[in-house]
């Protein structure tokens, strides 16, 4: 715990010690680790939406492109109203570690808009969404820059982007986002690749601990694209038992065990998971503590820090959501035996999915489920056992692994590059 003393949860200064930690155990040249902190490009953009009731109100979106050594920018959209622009910086940096890791010809960016999406009327969320696709059109496109889901963002959101910029452009351009509808050139299997990706690496960890998924239980923090997925495919697929769901209004717990899908079909109605039949109420801190096999933090930053990481007691912490552990926790975990499959790698199998959909809608031609999951599982399983075997041989943990492996390949990148001019 000796670097404790100032734990922060600016979660931009969390993603440059990230790479400063494993920077320097690589051995990295000074100046080029400088390089590899500072986001390259960032857009801020003011732009008016009309709203329902006649009254124009000004939103303030960002979109911050932090590396592209390695290929165009890719990353998600998130609306929420507590975006700011250090949590997108953040963002963007960990998409790039994670698009690397992956071993995806694709450099991060990220995308937010202040908003708050539950208050707003599909209508008013059509055009705040044009409004701000038009607006940051300047830096996107198939071979610049792709955006995709994120929080409170989904398919339909992409495609009001999609129609934007072919609007512009005056013919079709399904390549400059990810995460579309079939019908307009989606991927089959992007909307649970997220989640399939965190089955598989889940499952790969489980194989070299010599644990058994069957019957293991599962704790899910956010109940949404994410953790519902994770949830029914453990479930289904692996034979877990999920013991306890959340959201953002709290959680619900029942030692018997949960019917994801149903709980799903009550989430759709209720517009929570709380109050669901069978089960007691828990707190979305409680659940963070609960005695499981696994915890799959699936909501929003910064959950598990030196204040609660001693109280952990799963065996693998799947991380399903972007930075939900802070660097001193991780220490903590890691002490104490507690293995943490690092969101760059757990969550990594989204933004393969997006790669195949852009590859697809490059190509004009589109593949079975079958070949996406088959695909997604290779690349998740090669991508796990690297970490796992770069963990072994350093000792350290799966995240310091995760990005000794993403950053060694952006520096390589760099190297032969070279600095222009
Ligand atoms: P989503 O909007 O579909 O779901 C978010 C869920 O979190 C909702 O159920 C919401 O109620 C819940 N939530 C919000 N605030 C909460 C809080 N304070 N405590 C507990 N729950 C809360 O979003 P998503 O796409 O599932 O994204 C979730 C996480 O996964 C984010 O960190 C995101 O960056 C990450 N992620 C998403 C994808 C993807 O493909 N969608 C890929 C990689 C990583």
């Amino acid at each position: 715990m000796g670097e404790q003393a100032a734990e922060t949860l600016n979660p931009f200064e969390i993603a440059k010690k990230q790479v400063d930690r494993v920077g320097k155990r690589l051995g990295l040249e000074p100046d080029l680790l400088e390089v590899l902190k500072a986001p390259k490009r960032e857009l801020t953009v003011n732009f008016p939406v009309k709203m329902d009731d006649g009254s124009l109100r000004v939103f303030t979106g960002y979109r911050v492109q932090f590396e592209d050594a390695l290929g165009p920018f890719k990353g998600g959209i998130r609306y929420h109203p507590q975006v700011n622009l250090d949590e997108v910086r953040a963002l963007a940096a960990w998409m790039t570690w994670k698009c690397s890791v992956m071993g995806l010809p694709y450099g991060g960016s990220k995308g937010g808009v202040i908003c708050d999406p539950k208050k707003m009327s599909r209508g008013e969320l059509e055009r705040l969404t044009r409004r701000y696709a038009q607006a940051i059109s300047v830096i996107i496109g198939p071979t610049k820059d792709i955006p995709a889901p994120d929080v409170y963002t989904d398919s339909q959101t992409m495609a009001w982007i999609m129609d934007t910029i072919s609007m512009n452009a005056g013919y079709s351009v399904p390549a400059v986002v990810t995460g579309k509808p079939l019908v307009i050139g989606g991927s089959r299997g992007r909307e649970e690749a997220t989640s399939r990706g965190l089955m598989y690496a889940t499952r790969e960890c489980t194989k070299r601990l010599k644990m058994t998924l069957k019957g293991a239980t599962v704790a899910v923090q956010g109940y949404g694209n994410v953790g519902y997925h994770a949830a029914r495919l453990l479930a289904a697929e692996q034979g877990c038992k999920i013991v306890a769901a959340s959201d953002s209004q709290g959680g619900v717990y029942s030692p018997k065990g949960l019917d994801p899908l149903q709980l799903y079909a009550y989430k759709q109605k209720k517009g929570t998971v709380v109050g669901f039949p069978g089960t007691s109420k828990i707190t979305n801190e409680g659940i963070l503590e609960l005695d499981v096999d696994i915890l799959c933090p699936s909501a929003l930053e910064n959950v598990i820090t030196s204040k609660n990481a001693k109280n952990v007691q799963a065996k693998i912490v799947a991380e399903g959501a972007n930075g939900p552990t802070t660097p001193e926790a991780d220490d903590i975990l890691f002490k104490r035996g507690i293995w943490v499959i690092p969101d760059i790698l757990a969550n990594g199998g989204g933004v393969t999915v997006s790669y195949f959909e852009w590859v697809q809608n490059i190509g004009g031609y589109f593949w079975s489920e079958e070949e996406v999951r088959d695909r997604l599982e290779k690349n998740m399983t090669h991508a796990f056992a690297n970490v796992w075997d770069t963990a072994q041989r350093e000792k350290v943990d799966l995240r310091q692994a995760a990005y000794m492996v993403a950053i060694s390949r952006v520096a390589e990148a760099y190297r032969v590059r070279g600095i222009y001019p």
